[in-house]
């Protein structure tokens, strides 16, 4: 491994506003205006992760719009799972205005909606599928061994230091506790999420910091989340951009982590964020605009500050033969 932290954009690329419970349409306008960001990322020599989800590879233009990125390997192709619209479904899944976890499903029903997301991706293109994320970030021990024993080698899906278990989906059982999960990558024990262990699956997580470690949070921010999001992550900076979000606060983290000699800082978004009322955020086109002209920034910010970027792929690989490195 170099030095310097790498740096990891991950994207959920899903159907329109899945955060509007009652919308099941699943339009895939988003999926459409994904080129602009494609000839961004190519601009800046960022190789982004894309997580697809079921319907995305089904029905829309993704793999036409990224077919070269893809075989030129400047990015990587994961899996995202939403169980409401990945068949084969539950009642529980098809429940009319929520949004079910991933963790309120049996084994076999998560294990047989996995393997047609891997088919419908493997109809589109040839390509080696290692990298999973879970819908609403929710996921246990049996979904990761499940994963591990079909091919899957990294997991994004924990969100450490933040805890779901007052976010609900279907049933009254809230969504997994990550309070005290590791903050930076490690290999996952399977009996206990919070420990590093030597299966060999590794956890990446999207970079959680607390505001505290952020210099200047204050003035670099003014964030008015989602009420959810406000309360859930109170004392917490994600590595996202939301509308009042400057630039230089994710350029404040990327200093953070430098500093602390972490192995990488990784941003996600979702695709529906990248176009104007496909998502609650952006509702004009001056807004994604305005998101656009950041990536610019903090993109050029990387680059200037020697921030390699990798796919999750590449970091596990890299990884895989420096053991022992941290
Ligand atoms: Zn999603």
């Amino acid at each position: 491994m170099n030095n310097r932290p790498y740096f990891i954009f991950s994207m959920d690329v899903e159907p329109d506003d899945q955060w509007n419970l009652s919308n099941n349409a699943f339009g895939l306008k988003n999926i459409d205006s994904l080129l602009r960001f494609k000839n961004l990322t190519n601009k800046h020599n960022i190789k982004p992760v894309y997580f697809i989800e079921y319907q995305v590879a089904k029905r829309s233009s993704f793999f036409e719009i990224f077919k070269n990125d893809i075989i030129n390997n400047k990015c990587e192709i994961g899996l995202h799972m939403h169980i409401w619209s990945n068949p084969p479904y539950s009642d529980l899944c098809l429940k009319k205005n929520t949004r079910a976890f991933q963790t309120e499903i049996d084994n076999e029903l998560f294990k047989e909606k996995f393997l047609n997301l891997k088919n419908v991706i493997k109809d589109k293109i040839a390509v080696d599928l290692i990298s999973f994320r879970a819908g609403r970030w929710a996921i246990n021990f049996d979904q990761l061994h499940i994963l591990e024993t079909n091919g899957i080698k990294v997991d994004s899906s924990i969100t450490p230091g933040i805890d779901w278990s007052n976010t609900f989906g279907a049933t009254n059982i809230g969504g997994p506790n990550y309070l005290e999960c590791p903050t930076t990558p490690y290999f996952l024990d399977l009996s206990d999420l919070r420990k590093k262990g030597g299966v060999p699956i590794l956890e990446c997580p999207v970079t959680i910091v607390e505001k505290k470690d952020i210099h200047n949070f204050y003035k670099l921010i003014n964030i008015i989340p989602l009420s959810k999001i406000k309360k859930i992550a109170n004392n917490k900076v994600w590595c996202r951009f939301y509308p009042k979000t400057k630039a230089k606060l994710l350029q404040s983290m990327g200093d953070f982590v430098n500093k602390n000699n972490l192995p990488y800082m990784h941003f996600m978004i979702h695709s529906s964020e990248l176009s104007e009322n496909t998502n609650p955020l952006y509702k004009t086109q001056n807004d994604i605009n305005n998101l656009y002209n950041k990536f610019e920034q903090l993109f050029s910010w990387i680059n200037k500050n020697q921030m390699q970027s990798i796919t999750l792929a590449d970091f596990y690989y890299k990884l895989s033969s420096n053991k022992g490195l941290y």
